[in-house]
């Protein structure tokens, strides 16, 4: 059966290194903190380029966490995406902030600095850009906004760990290269299991080069505490645990072979799905390399949604998955009509009517590509 995501396939290439260091951590007894979550933040730290990596428990976490470190306070406005999954939105109401959300790019799927500018309020104090489903928002705009009109940038790069953002475009001879989540102030991530770089539970981490940030998000990740039972702030309890460490020390090492392997993949599905009229292909930014998190198209038909429904049963027929990433935008979802004017964002909209997401994993052989994509072929061209 094929599966949106192999990680069984994943473990078994790589079961006695794993094996070894969990069982490694069972024997040491070291289960919170010790050598094996420094070595993973080391390791991380370098291949990013980072001076600052704090695991913590979850993606969600990191972004709260993120927010809380820079002082934010209720009423405080945040920017967001409208298209993307609620985790990003949903701390900024957890703590009282007022999420206000824009239009995304047509193309990338991602926020861009444009929109950001219009909704810039005396209100608004930071904007979290969301690398979505894999490919980096272009950055430097949005960071010269952010200079002029004196806001935080909190990074979503749970869905982006390992691409490479380019402002002068991933082709040009300059190389300006920097790692998506280490651009902003804060950039956060999730270990999730189907994430790019998933544990075998939860885990998260925050990242950011300036080392009072850093301190701030340690110490409230950490119970607000400065030193052992001092407690200088609020804080929350948000630990990545070593058995989740020693896994994600394993599997950084593979992060961009990983990365390769689900390009190849997408390399395939572009072309044969390029040679589809009612298809479009995603877009790869000129500003960055893609990691492809998600593998995701657009219908381009009268109506999408009800091809969609359409496409999504005959593919279910032949036991392929198919998912919406993302069916209602942000300002639709029951908990968060509290901050919807009532207005529209059109390509919001749109790309929630048309897209779907094909499976997408490290484990893609030629046989499964071609099981897909002739399903997909003959779903269209009957
Ligand atoms: C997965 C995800 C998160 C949340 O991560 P968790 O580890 O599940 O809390 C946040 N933002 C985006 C865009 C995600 O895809």
């Amino acid at each position: 059966m094929i599966q949106m995501v192999d990680l069984k396939t994943q473990y078994h290439r790589i079961k006695e290194e794993i094996d070894q260091a969990v069982l490694g951590v069972i024997e040491s007894t070291q289960y919170i903190g010790g050598p094996k979550v420094i070595s993973f933040k080391e390791n991380l730290e370098k291949y990013l380029g980072v001076t600052h990596v704090i695991p913590c428990a979850n993606g969600t976490d990191a972004l709260q966490i993120a927010m809380m470190a820079l002082g934010l306070k209720p009423g405080d406005e945040v920017i967001v995406p409208a298209f993307t999954y609620v985790a990003t939105a949903e701390v900024i109401g957890l703590l009282g902030l007022t999420p206000v959300m824009t239009d995304v790019d047509p193309d990338t799927f991602n926020i861009r600095a444009d929109h950001i500018e219009a909704a810039i309020t005396p209100r608004t104090k930071a904007i979290v850009p969301v690398h979505l489903f894999g490919q980096s928002v272009d950055m430097e705009p949005i960071m010269a906004l952010a200079k002029k009109h004196n806001l935080y940038v909190i990074e979503d790069n749970a869905q982006a760990i390992g691409a490479d953002y380019n402002s002068e475009g991933v082709t040009s001879s300059h190389t300006h290269t920097k790692k998506t989540g280490t651009i902003g102030h804060f950039g956060c991530t999730s270990f999730f299991p189907s994430k790019n770089l998933g544990c075998y539970g939860d885990g998260g981490a925050l990242m950011t080069n300036d080392p009072a940030l850093a301190d701030a998000a340690r110490m409230i990740a950490n119970h607000g505490q400065s030193k052992q039972y001092y407690h200088d702030k609020i804080g929350v309890n948000s630990r990545l645990d070593a058995i989740q460490a020693a896994i994600l020390d394993v599997k950084l090492k593979y992060l961009d072979e990983y990365c390769n392997a689900r390009r190849r993949a997408a390399d395939y599905y572009d072309t044969v799905f390029s040679t589809i009229p009612q298809l479009i292909t995603p877009t790869r930014s000129a500003h960055s390399t893609h990691v492809f998190h998600q593998y995701t198209l657009q219908i381009k038909t009268p109506n999408p949604s009800a091809t969609r429904d359409e496409l999504k049963t005959f593919l279910s027929g032949q036991g392929i998955p198919c998912m919406i990433y993302y069916p209602v935008p942000l300002y639709k979802q029951e908990a968060f009509k509290q901050y919807w004017d009532g207005q529209t964002l059109p390509v919001t909209e749109q790309l929630c009517d048309s897209v779907f997401s094909l499976p997408m994993h490290t484990e893609m052989t030629e046989e499964i590509l071609k099981k897909i994509t002739g399903a997909v072929r003959a779903f269209f061209k009957p």
